[in-house]
């Protein structure tokens, strides 16, 4: 594990602990406006309404998120658009990078002090992000790290855009070892579920897809949004008609143990949580992708591997199987590899697309929520949250 050098962390600054104060939204911030909006607010500011193209074209066209680098801009017009439009809203506590730096992870502390995570992971055809669409979650999955910190407050849209642009001028910047220097996919499988931020997720996306200067420009296909299973946030997915990617966090085929893991799936049974997905493949002609994290004894019975099998025959959806990651102190582990080799062979005779994911960034806790995870418990013992920094 590389610990980078960019962290403006000094012996002053307080540690994450003291800093948190009452959740709330950030200011309002030009990825938060779409191109229209975005030009009445710099005419309310006094300037030229272009001023608005200009602002963008640095943000989403070169990925330029400091003002003071915006050379073009008059003096007065940079103070001035700072304030209303560029306010600063993530700053890093903590970048960590391993896989020989195809693999790096980066822990924000937000303007009300709430931490969240994403990750930049490069591949040789490829460069993903990883992003978080809130503080915390409200899930309650025990077996994940954001799950048990519980919802701290939903990111702005915004908040959400700003970690995609400063990781795509991370990737373009050549600083991800062995892969292309432009980033083209983006995963919301960061902290927090998507689907219950939802409007605000929405837009983001479409901030994402949008054409330069407007947006990033990337593919909707290139991105992929996780949920535990909101059903009528699914149907309302359905109806917005966008083609992105799909990704239903299973975990379990049958009810009784996913009503464990998965603990919304107490009010949206598997039965109707599949429905809706294979809706979603059905309209929008994409497969969906059935994340199942192995847990070893827990969702690892060959006879689980038959039934999640029949239930995904003939339907059009392939099975992402994620070695767990456990969280500190949890009583769960991975499954062997053998099991996870029966397992993904069960699925594969019953005509299932089957694929194990690899697992990027486990020396920097690079499973969901865990980084800010350990940063609260280290502050909490006593600020040390800074120590591995400072070495
Ligand atoms: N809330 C969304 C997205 C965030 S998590 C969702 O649940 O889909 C992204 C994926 O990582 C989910 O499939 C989640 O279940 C999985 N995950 C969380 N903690 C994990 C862990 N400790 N090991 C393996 N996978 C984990």
């Amino acid at each position: 594990m590389t610990i980078l050098p960019l962290i403006p962390t000094s012996p002053d600054q307080p540690d994450a602990v003291t800093t948190r104060r009452r959740p709330s939204m950030p200011p309002r911030h030009l990825a938060d406006l779409d191109l229209e909006a975005r030009k009445a607010a710099v005419t309310t500011l006094g300037e030229p309404a272009f001023r608005a193209k200009q602002l963008s074209t640095h943000y989403f066209g070169r990925l330029v998120r400091d003002v003071d680098a915006m050379t073009d801009l008059p003096a007065s017009a940079r103070e001035r658009l700072t304030g209303d439009l560029l306010p600063t809203l993530l700053t890093p506590v903590r970048e960590l990078a391993c896989d020989d730096g195809a693999t790096r992870k980066t822990l924000w502390r937000l303007h009300d002090g709430a931490l969240v995570e994403s990750v930049l992971m490069g591949y040789p055809d490829r460069v993903t992000a990883c992003v978080s669409s809130q503080a915390g979650c409200g899930m309650a999955c025990p077996f994940c790290a954001t799950g048990q910190q519980g919802l701290t407050r939903n990111l702005s849209i915004a908040e959400i855009v700003d970690q995609v642009v400063y990781l795509a001028g991370v990737a373009a910047s050549g600083a991800v070892t062995g892969s292309p220097p432009r980033l083209s996919r983006v995963v919301f499988m960061g902290m927090g579920e998507p689907l219950a931020n939802y409007p605000r997720v929405i837009e983001a996306v479409r901030r994402l897809t949008t054409p330069a200067p407007e947006g990033l420009g990337l593919s909707q296909r290139h991105i992929t949004v996780s949920t535990v299973g909101l059903v009528p946030a699914m149907r309302r997915l359905i109806a917005e008609e966008l083609s992105v990617t799909l990704a239903l966090s299973l975990h379990a085929p049958d009810d009784d143990l996913r009503d464990e893991l998965v603990p919304v799936n107490q009010r949206w049974k598997v039965a109707e949580v599949l429905d809706a997905a294979f809706d979603y493949a059905a309209r929008t002609g994409r497969r969906v992708s059935i994340e199942y994290a192995l847990i070893r004894d827990v969702n690892d019975q060959p006879w689980r591997a038959d039934l999640l099998g029949k239930l995904l025959h003939g339907k059009l959806a392939h099975v992402n199987l994620i070695p767990l990651n456990p969280t500190p102190g949890s009583k769960w582990d991975a499954s062997p590899k053998p099991v996870e080799r029966e397992f993904v062979r069960r699925l594969r005779e019953a005509g299932v697309a089957t694929t194990v994911r690899d697992t990027r960034g486990r020396e920097i806790d690079g499973a969901c929520g865990q980084l800010a995870a350990g940063e609260l418990t280290e502050a909490r013992a006593g600020g040390a949250a800074d120590a591995e920094v400072a070495q």
